[in-house]
């Protein structure tokens, strides 16, 4: 039987989810509370990694190791970053780096040591599936215009919230050949750790701010007013084509 993780780094982002979990059931499992139950007839898991690669890494393994999830879905928000790339519109990861990673000179800058690899990439299949239900999803919503974009994704352990950051980040990137869309601080991490367990990985984070010197502020109200509506959104179309 296939079981579906959905996983959030915040509770405002898992809220919309958990309101539509039938038959809910609260198990813990190193310092989380997950919920199991079913949505839209798939059997589900969700959880919250709370913020940040460590936290994300332990709760995708306790989803996988603990609790035998088949296959992890992240929904969650992040900052814009790419041109184009405003509040409101959706960027679904095709693959993952970490923007804080540097074992240079060892290793080229962002390379993970000992994989060989700077970016992770997710699963095309449920990947694909995400991009075409959230492109459908936000034709019919609110903001009118918003876009949904698929790419590079930058994870890392800070909430980048100012616009010289952001570019200085965006520039250092762009040197090492990758054009990043959006930078949170969890996808890197929970990418890496289904490509250990081989477990099919796909994300999808609403924009919440520009990661400029706006950020702090335009985060916290586009949290309450729309990312968690979008969140339930997706993910029950998604199941839809499962
Ligand atoms: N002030 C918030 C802090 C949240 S940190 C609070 O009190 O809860 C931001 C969360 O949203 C992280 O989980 C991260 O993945 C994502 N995120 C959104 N915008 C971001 C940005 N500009 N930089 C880094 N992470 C961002």
């Amino acid at each position: 039987m296939t079981v579906t993780a959905i996983l959030s780094a915040l509770a405002e982002e898992q809220q919309g989810l958990l309101e539509q979990l039938q038959q809910p059931r609260k198990v813990s499992h190193g310092g989380r509370d997950f919920w199991l139950g079913e949505l839209h007839g798939h059997r589900v898991v969700l959880g919250l990694s709370r913020i940040g690669k460590v936290a994300a890494a332990t709760t995708a393994t306790t989803l996988i190791t603990a609790l035998g999830v088949s296959r992890i879905v992240f929904t969650g928000v992040a900052g814009g970053v790419g041109a184009g790339v405003r509040v409101g519109d959706v960027v679904v990861a095709a693959e993952f780096v970490q923007h804080d990673l540097d074992a240079s000179p060892i290793f080229p800058r962002f390379e993970v040591p000992l994989y060989g690899k700077t970016c992770f990439a997710c699963d095309a299949a449920l990947t694909g599936n995400l991009f075409d239900v959230s492109r459908t999803v936000l034709a019919g919503m609110p903001p009118a215009g918003a876009k949904v974009h698929r790419g590079l994704i930058a994870s890392g352990d800070r909430f980048v919230s100012s616009a010289a950051e952001s570019s200085n980040l965006q520039q250092s990137l762009h040197n090492a050949g990758l054009d990043v869309l959006a930078v949170e601080m969890e996808g890197a991490a929970v990418a890496q750790v289904c490509f250990d367990f081989d477990v099919p990985f796909a994300a999808v984070r609403t924009i919440s701010d520009r990661a400029d010197d706006q950020a702090h502020m335009d985060f916290p109200k586009f949290i309450a007013e729309v990312a968690s509506g979008y969140a339930h959104a997706i993910i029950g179309k998604l199941f839809q084509t499962l």
